[in-house]
């Protein structure tokens, strides 16, 4: 039987960037997903960049999805006000969505320290790990092999399965990383057009990332 898969995109989106939508496009094409709930995380004040709220971060994940049909903003985590772990958030829309599977979306970086992630097994148990591949992180390093090993599955599997298959994908490139825009975008103009064109002029709007 195929199931009813609802991708969950968690991230930090400070800012959400073309590599984020790209992952996303490619996730929903190639694995016949219904949607992907694009799902900001809770920051702690002291975690968080200086002059970006996280209702500032949902609001750039809102424009930068506008256009697109099948990818909803996930308030979630932004609604409890204090960090909350992947493994919660997941319980909560398993309960949203009972007859649905979940596929929680990562880049390879993450899943090279996933076994650090809090009650790791459980979200195997709650859904699948779909990997995009991310150049500079290899499939070879860090838990991304033991977890492989152990897990690692064809997208026929995660669709007849209702969790627990790692999918490696294997999409093109997406360069753009989070931290180097917000490190480089004030002084190299160049920059912006890894970001969608909308959140690019919400930035500049908002004088965000040293932005005017
Ligand atoms: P930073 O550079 O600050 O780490 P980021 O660009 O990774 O930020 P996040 O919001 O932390 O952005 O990322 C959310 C998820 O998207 C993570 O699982 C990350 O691995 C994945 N991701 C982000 N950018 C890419 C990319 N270019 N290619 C593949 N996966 C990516």
């Amino acid at each position: 039987m195929t199931r009813k898969i609802i991708g969950i995109f968690g991230g930090t989106f400070d800012p959400i960037h073309q590599g984020h939508l790209a992952c996303a496009r490619y996730v929903l094409t190639h694995c016949q997903l219904d949607s992907i709930r694009l799902m900001p995380c809770h920051l702690p004040p002291h975690r968080a960049t200086p002059g970006v709220s996280s209702q500032q971060r949902a609001k750039m994940v809102e424009l930068a999805i506008a256009s697109e049909p099948n990818m909803q903003l996930e308030t979630l985590e932004l609604n409890r006000q204090t960090p909350s772990y992947t493994v919660d958030s997941l319980v909560a829309l398993k309960q949203q969505y009972p007859t649905a599977s979940l596929a929680f979306i990562i880049g390879m970086d993450s899943l090279q320290y996933f076994t650090k992630w809090h009650n790791w097994q459980h979200i195997l148990q709650l859904a699948h790990l779909i990997v995009c591949r991310r150049p500079g992180y290899a499939c070879d390093e860090g838990d991304a092999p033991i977890l492989l090993n152990q897990y690692a599955g064809n997208l026929q599997q995660l669709q007849q399965q209702p969790a627990g298959v790692i999918l490696l994908l294997d999409n093109p490139d997406f360069m753009q990383s989070a931290t180097f825009i917000r490190q480089q975008l004030a002084t190299h103009p160049h920059i912006r057009t890894m970001l969608p064109p909308a959140v690019m002029q919400y930035i500049q709007q908002q004088r965000l990332y040293g932005c005017r």
